[in-house]
């Protein structure tokens, strides 16, 4: 639970992307558009926090990609490497769903999918199905119960994600 609590946290922080050349966006199968948003450390004017009242969520994507599909999020992990089984990891996975359902009510665009680009590897998508933002929608509610009470127990037995998880150093329900 408490890595979930970190994932949403994670919204707030930015980092920024898409220095690349065409043909790397290519090989890495970035969609063509216009950059309209991008969230970096050297930007002199930090662009806005997207909100959702409804949900209780606010963020800022590291990009935003505008072409004839939509409005595409594109998150960077600079270093992370992608999951061996395909996919994305689960905390990027609730972030970069958050950032479509704050794009959609920030902008009222269509938002086709998000990108999770891997070390400037490999970029892997992240679609808005009916089944992942029910997902989505049942995190943010556990979330917001867990806030309200004064502890929360692991909600899982998975080594992998305690290995993975940024909070193990000061989680005493650490598996690992
Ligand atoms: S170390 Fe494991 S139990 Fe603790 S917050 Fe991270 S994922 Fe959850």
């Amino acid at each position: 639970m408490l890595l979930l609590l970190a994932a949403l946290g994670a919204l707030v922080v930015g980092v920024l992307l898409l220095r690349l050349s065409q043909r790397r966006k290519r090989a890495l199968r970035i969609p063509d558009g216009d950059v309209v948003y991008q969230d970096h450390e050297s930007q002199r004017v930090s662009p806005p926090t997207l909100v959702s009242e409804r949900l209780g969520l606010r963020g800022k994507p590291d990009c935003l990609i505008r072409n004839a599909d939509g409005i595409i999020p594109v998150e960077l992990k600079k270093s992370a490497r992608p999951p061996a089984r395909g996919g994305v990891y689960p905390n990027h996975l609730i972030q970069v769903l958050a950032y479509i359902v704050l794009v959609r009510e920030h902008y009222g665009e269509q938002v086709p999918y998000g990108l999770v680009l891997y070390g400037n590897e490999e970029a892997r998508k992240v679609h808005p199905t009916p089944e992942n933002i029910a997902w989505l929608e049942g995190i943010i509610a556990e979330v917001k119960r867990a806030r309200g009470s004064n502890t929360v127990d692991r909600s899982h037995q998975q080594i992998s994600r305690c290995r993975g998880c940024g909070m193990r150093q000061s989680c005493d329900q650490s598996l690992v």
